[in-house]
C-alpha cells in the first residue's frame, strides 16, 4: 500500500534536472525536501517555484523544505532524517540525483590524464551519495513496509562517456548496480529502486559544456530536440507512484532514441 501523500527528498535539487523534479512532485501534491550542497541554487529554485502555481502543492512554502546536504557526509545525511522527521514525517522517496562532472574550459580530460583527487570526487558525489542516502533513509521505509527510490544514472553508463570522462560512467554504471543490488534485498519490504538514464537534458550539466558539443549531440537524437527537465521529471513521478510497486531494479533511458537498447 502506498503512503498516502509521499514525503520526497530530491539530492542535487538546486540544478537543473534536481529543480524539475522538485518541480513535478510538488505537482503530484508530494511535501518535497530539496537537498543541495548549494544553499543560494535551493534559495533561487524556491523563489522561481514560489512565483508560479503547482497545482497539487497548494503552497510552495508548505510543501517545500530546503535542506543544505553534501551528500558524501554521513552526518549531514542524518540531519536531513531528522529535519524530514520534524517537519513532514519520515521520507517515502529517495530521488538522488546530485552528480558532479569535472570539465575543463568545457570538456573532459582524457582518462589517462584525470588526478586521483578528481576520480575520488566523482567516486564520493556519484555514488558514494546515493549509497549513503539509501543506507540513511531505507530503515525508516523497511519499518513503514514501503518506499520509493529512484536513482539518476545517465546514458553514459550505457554507451560509455563521449562527452563526460571515465569517472563519470563508472559512476553511473556503478549506480546501476546498486540499483539492482538493493532492489533484490528490498523488494520483500514494498520498497522499489530503479535508475533513470537521462541523454541530454536542456539545463544543468549541457550548460557546463560548448554550444558546439550540445550541437553535435543533438544530430544523434532521433527525435530532434535535448530533453527537459521535465521528460525526466515525469518519469521519476511514475517510478515514485505508490500504484507501480511491481516496477523494481529496472533502468529507464529517457534519450529522445538516443541510444536504442
Ligand atoms: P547540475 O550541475 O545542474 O546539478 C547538479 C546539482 O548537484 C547541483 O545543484 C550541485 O550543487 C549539486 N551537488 C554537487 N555536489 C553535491 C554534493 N556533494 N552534495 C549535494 N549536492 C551536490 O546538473 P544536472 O544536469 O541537473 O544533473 C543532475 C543529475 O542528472 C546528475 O546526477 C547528472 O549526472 C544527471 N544527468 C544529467 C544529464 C544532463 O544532460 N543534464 C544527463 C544525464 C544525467
Amino acid at each position: 500500500m502506498g503512503a498516502g501523500i509521499e514525503v520526497s527528498v530530491v539530492t542535487g535539487a538546486g540544478g537543473g534536472l534536481g529543480g524539475g523534479i522538485v518541480e513535478t512532485l510538488l505537482e503530484r501534491g508530494d511535501r518535497v525536501i530539496a537537498a543541495d550542497v548549494d544553499r543560494s541554487a535551493l534559495e533561487r529554485l524556491r523563489d522561481r517555484l514560489r512565483a508560479q502555481p503547482i497545482t497539487g502543492a497548494g503552497s510552495v512554502d508548505d510543501a517545500l523544505e530546503l535542506v543544505e546536504l553534501d551528500v558524501t557526509s554521513a552526518e549531514r545525511w542524518e540531519s536531513l532524517r531528522e529535519t524530514a522527521r520534524e517537519r513532514f514525517g519520515d521520507p517515502t522517496v529517495l530521488v538522488n540525483n546530485a552528480g558532479i562532472s569535472p570539465k575543463h574550459n568545457g570538456v573532459k580530460l582524457p582518462g589517462t590524464q584525470i588526478s586521483l583527487d578528481e576520480w575520488n570526487a566523482v567516486i564520493a558525489v556519484n555514488l558514494t551519495g546515493a549509497f549513503l542516502g539509501m543506507q540513511t533513509l531505507i530503515p525508516a521505509m523497511q519499518r513503514a513496509g514501503y518506499g520509493r527510490i529512484v536513482n539518476i544514472s545517465s546514458m553514459a553508463a550505457r554507451i560509455g562517456g563521449r562527452i563526460a570522462g571515465v569517472h563519470y560512467s563508472a559512476t553511473k554504471t556503478g549506480l546501476l548496480g546498486l540499483t539492482r543490488g538493493f532492489a533484490w534485498e528490498l523488494a520483500p519490504s514494498g520498497i522499489t529502486v530503479n535508475a533513470v538514464a537521462p541523454g541530454r537534458i536542456t539545463l544543468g550539466m549541457a550548460q557546463q559544456t560548448t554550444e558546439e558539443v550540445n550541437a553535435r549531440m543533438l544530430e544523434s537524437i532521433p527525435v530532434g530536440r535535448l530533453g527537459t527537465p521535465e521528460d525526466i521529471g515525469r518519469m521519476v513521478v511514475y517510478l515514485t507512484g505508490a500504484e507501480n510497486g511491481f516496477v523494481t531494479g529496472a533502468t529507464f533511458d529517457i534519450n529522445g532514441g538516443n541510444s536504442m537498447l
